[in-house]
């Protein structure tokens, strides 16, 4: 099939619905869509046939709301569109209102206690700004998922609705400089790295199979050293691949643009051309379960985890996030008169207001039991939330908060409404890699998010807090006697209270957790530390204020990542005992009776101090580790099974759990490096991460 057929041709998009629907139904969703009106049932009707029609024709014999959970994937339910006729037979149906509402049995979706088990019913709802698309054969409807009080049992809910929140407050404000603007959007682009291994491999791995990471596993003689993989030649089998990925992901109407290999070995990444957050994040959940299923196919596994493997890097997705117009203009683009760069300046400072009063916000969009090993190790930014602007962007901010000359190429002072910017070179060289949110010359990449994430919690944030510092600003400046002055007056309030979220050099280094302690920056190392921030009165406040989530939905939605976080650490522990006692301590017994015996052996030949006996030694000192090892993990995870709460458990999962697998890894991973490699129950790391060849 030629590209122009492949792509979209599973989706039901804009050009096959101009194609397909009558010219008044289209114009009428077109219209809904764009001034976000419910659509009538008569067009759903019409629309729900034309989509029927078009996915019959493809083959399709089911369709299923797609929605997703609190789980962080996504979640279906197959009806078929059969329906019985008198005469015994059967006609393919769909009607509009199967199309708009939906209701799956969804009692067992977590929901934080939103929903008694009285009224365990949710239902979906058509999300038509979200194309609908054909995957295995079955119409998947893009859909929210809500309680039937109406609150949010999903993700999407809420992001829809910051949608419509930032969209609505920066829209005041554009009007106030003069702009025609009606809509202001999100786009996004997510770049999403991943493992692949053989499958063959994984499946000797019981820890990759019941958590997606090795909890055991001694570093291999090659790791990521030679830094040889970094964009390095795609070997065949992974080319392979990543050409079926591709094709597979246009057929779905997924840009998938670049790709190429990562810094660890198996390690790779996907990036898509960027679209509205929604659509971004739907397709995003796709390309993770297309990446699984591409890769079973080639008989190799999918690793998602942010931490695959210790001691090489892990797993991140970079949130590219920008602001554009109805008309095509992104915000965030450095203008070229007086009067757009200080529309330009005035917004880049209200996200230097906004990221720094919500920090905590923006690192729980980022909080997991996975991301947790990644967040601060050297490969990742730490679990402290800045922002790089660049040297010269930083400049002139600076310099308007002094009442300074910047003269680094304007040589004069940046005049509010006056002057033009100097033009801003972010070519690679001044990116700055190691900042968790950079500003990239026209957006701004989080680079927290774990690779595993939806990217909805992250967007979902960052649209609310911009939404609430543009409903202040718009406020000022709407009461503003010298439009020109005010915008200075707020740039140089926001760098003056705010610009310490700034910061330009290496936030891998230890000087920059000092430094940042120093100018009292929330340093919240593991997800439970910031978990217990998500629901503080500033943050209910805000969240309802812009009508993204009530009180009610932000506490379960804490009570649903803590419980999840505890279980997660629960089954890792659990794993762990699993691994130790059946498979890694008989093998190390049966490789200790056969030193034992041949240190005998000698002894019994005149040599008395065999080096089988040193390694018999340290074996023997680390089995004893191990065993230690595992009382106390045993010991803590049982204390976590009668904790109070979820809360109280999530903290013994921090403070006793995880040290105590950590010291069983420790003994496991030392008596690994001296046991036979017969011996080994299991592939080992070197075995893992060079499996695909
Ligand atoms: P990197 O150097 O970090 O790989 P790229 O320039 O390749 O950055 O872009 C990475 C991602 O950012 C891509 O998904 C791209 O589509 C997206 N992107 C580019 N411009 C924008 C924008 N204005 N808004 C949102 N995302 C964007
Ligand atoms: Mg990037």
């Amino acid at each position: 099939m030629v590209m122009s057929e492949l792509f979209g041709s599973m989706v039901f998009s804009d050009r096959v619905m101009r194609e397909r629907l009558p010219e008044s139904t289209y114009e009428e969703f077109r219209d809904c869509c764009e001034h976000d009106r419910p659509l009538s049932l008569e067009t759903a009707n019409v629309i729900a046939g034309a989509m029927k029609d078009w996915a019959v024709e493809k083959g399709v014999t089911h369709f299923t709301h797609w929605f997703q959970p609190m789980t962080g994937l996504s979640a279906e339910k197959h009806d078929s569109f059969i329906s019985p006729t008198s005469d015994g037979g059967v006609i393919m149906e769909f009607g509009g209102k199967e199309l708009i509402k939906g209701e799956p049995d969804a009692s067992s979706f977590p929901s934080g206690g939103l929903r008694a088990t009285f009224e365990a019913r949710g239902y979906t709802a058509w999300d038509p700004t979200s194309y609908a698309f054909i995957k295995d054969g079955t119409l998947c409807i893009p859909t929210a998922f809500c309680s039937y009080n109406g609150q949010a049992l999903d993700k999407k809910t809420p992001l829809l609705r910051s949608m419509e929140a930032v969209s609505r407050e920066g829209v005041k404000l554009l009007h106030l400089f003069g702009r025609k603007t009606e809509k202001l959007s999100s786009a996004v682009g997510p770049e999403q790295e991943y493992f692949l291994i053989d499958s063959k491999a994984f499946e000797k791995r019981r820890d990759l199979m019941y958590t997606g990471r090795t909890l055991f596993g001694a570093r291999p003689p090659k790791g990521q050293e030679l830094e040889d993989h970094y964009f390095g030649a795609i070997k065949p089998r992974v080319a392979a691949f990543m050409k079926d990925l591709d094709e597979e992901l246009w057929k779905l109407g997924v840009l998938a643009k670049t790709k190429h290999n990562e810094v660890a070995p198996a390690q790779h990444e996907l990036a898509p051309i960027y679209t509205t957050v929604n659509v971004a994040t739907d397709q995003n959940q796709l390309t993770m379960e297309i990446m699984r299923k591409v890769a079973a196919k080639h008989g190799m596994t999918c690793l998602l985890h942010e931490k695959p493997f210790a001691g090489v890097n892990g797993s991140g997705k970079h949130n590219n996030w920008s602001l554009v117009t109805n008309f095509g203009h992104n915000i965030f683009e450095p203008g070229k008169s007086p009067a757009d760069n200080a529309q330009f300046l005035l917004i880049v400072s209200l996200m230097i207001a906004a990221v720094d009063k919500h920090q905590d916000l923006l690192r729980i969009s980022a909080a997991s039991a996975g991301n947790d090993h990644r967040l601060g190790a050297n490969e990742a930014p730490p679990a402290i939330v800045s922002m790089f602007l660049g040297d010269e962007l930083t400049g002139i901010l600076d310099a308007i908060k002094d009442g300074r000359t910047y003269s680094k190429r304007a040589a004069c002072q940046v005049e509010i409404g006056v002057h033009v910017l100097p033009k801003f070179a972010m070519d690679s060289t001044d990116r700055n890699r190691t900042s968790p949110l950079a500003f990239t010359g026209n957006k701004f990449e989080f680079r927290m998010l774990g690779s595993a994430f939806s990217i909805a919690d992250t967007n979902t944030v960052l649209n609310t807090i911009m939404a609430d510092e543009f409903r202040l600003a718009a406020e000022e400046l709407a009461g503003a006697k010298d439009f020109n002055a005010a915008i200075k007056e707020i740039i140089r309030r926001n760098m003056k209270e705010h610009g310490r979220i700034v910061f330009n050099g290496n936030n891998y280094s230890e000087e920059w957790v000092k430094e940042a302690k120093r100018r009292g920056l929330l340093n919240l190392p593991t997800t439970v530390d910031c978990l217990a921030l998500l629901d503080s009165p500033e943050n209910i406040a805000l969240f309802e204020r812009h009508g993204v989530l009530t009180e009610a939905e932000i506490r379960s939605r804490k009570d649903i990542l803590i419980e999840n976080y505890s279980k997660l650490i629960t089954i890792e522990g659990n794993t762990m005992l699993d691994m130790a006692e059946k498979d890694i301590l008989p093998a190390v017994t049966t490789y200790e009776k056969e030193l034992a015996e041949t240190v005998s052996a000698l002894a019994g030949a005149g040599i008395a101090s065999a080096p089988q006996k040193d390694t018999l030694k340290l074996l023997a000192g680390l089995y004893s580790d191990a065993a230690k090892a595992v009382k106390s993990l045993k010991a803590a995870l049982e204390k976590g099974k009668n904790a109070a709460d979820w809360m109280a458990y999530g903290k013994i999962c921090r403070d006793e759990i995880i040290p105590a697998m950590n010291a069983l890894r420790e003994a496991c991973d030392g008596m690994e490096i001296r046991t036979a490699k017969k011996y080994w129950p299991f592939p080992t790391y070197g075995d893992l991460l060079f499996s695909v060849n």
